[in-house]
């Protein structure tokens, strides 16, 4: 039998990963086969928090360059990853698998207030558990309520899913001798201004030794490769 490396896991996922084809709202077939990859790496006995994105409803900042006050189009924001997460919610049950949706935002007719030690007795018993409305506050973005809730939980790692298959050298698109970094520091992502993950979260990360793999999402069974050690992606780490 495989072996698991890591036993608790903090799976970041961007809003625009639950657009599909169209790149922006929730793709039904999309979100179902992310919840089928989830489901999958429970079976395992794997623990797993999940932060969603809210990319594909509304960004703060973009609303906010537009002339609208940033506080208040942060709001907004961590809203719209209040219903990704009720979406992922649902698809998750749809396939038998028990989640709570805690909030960093009080909405107790919806989602459980976030309370540390409650999600931790849920990933405890098996449950997927999904943190929304980010952090709570504006100027942040859920790449840092990621880190943050990582390190609440004693995640081992934040697997950070994205379309493509780990940082690279240059932009493989534009370079051809672009190679695939398959290991580098957070000083690194941080000095280069890689844009992997925010500086605010790649810096949380690095103040408490909490690696982070950035992989590609868009191909089926990724997570549970990650979780069972395979060297796919690239990993940031001190
Ligand atoms: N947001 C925020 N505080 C947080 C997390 C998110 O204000 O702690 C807001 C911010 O406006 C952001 C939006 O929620 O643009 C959606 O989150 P994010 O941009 O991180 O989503 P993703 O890019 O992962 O889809």
């Amino acid at each position: 039998m495989a072996t698991i490396k890591y036993r608790r896991i903090l799976l970041k996922l961007s809003g625009e990963a639950l657009a599909g084809e169209q790149g922006y709202g929730i793709d039904p077939d999309v979100i179902s086969g992310i919840a089928s990859e989830i489901k999958e790496v429970i079976g395992l006995g794997v623990e797993i928090a999940v932060v969603i994105g809210g990319g594909n409803i509304f960004r703060g900042l973009a609303a906010s360059s537009k002339g609208m006050d940033r506080a208040s189009a942060d709001y907004m924001g961590m809203l719209a990853t209040v219903m990704n997460s009720l979406a992922m919610q649902d698809a998750l049950e749809k396939q038998g698998v028990v989640t709570r949706v805690q909030s960093a935002i009080d909405m107790q007719q919806i989602a459980e207030p976030y309370i540390r030690r409650r999600a931790v007795r849920h990933l405890e018993k098996g449950r997927v558990v999904i943190f929304s409305a980010g952090t709570g506050n504006p100027y942040f973005t859920t790449d840092t309520a990621a880190s943050l809730r990582a390190m609440e939980i004693n995640a081992e790692v934040i697997l950070k899913a994205t379309k493509v298959d780990g940082i690279y050298s240059a932009d493989p698109k534009k370079d051809k001798n672009a190679v695939k970094l398959p290991t580098l520091t957070y000083l690194e992502v941080l000095q280069k201004g890689l844009q992997v993950m925010d500086a605010t979260a790649t810096s949380l990360c690095m103040d408490n030794d909490l690696p982070m793999i950035i992989f590609d999402m868009t191909h089926r069974g990724n997570i549970k490769k990650v979780v069972l050690g395979d060297k796919i992606g690239t990993i940031v780490m001190g």
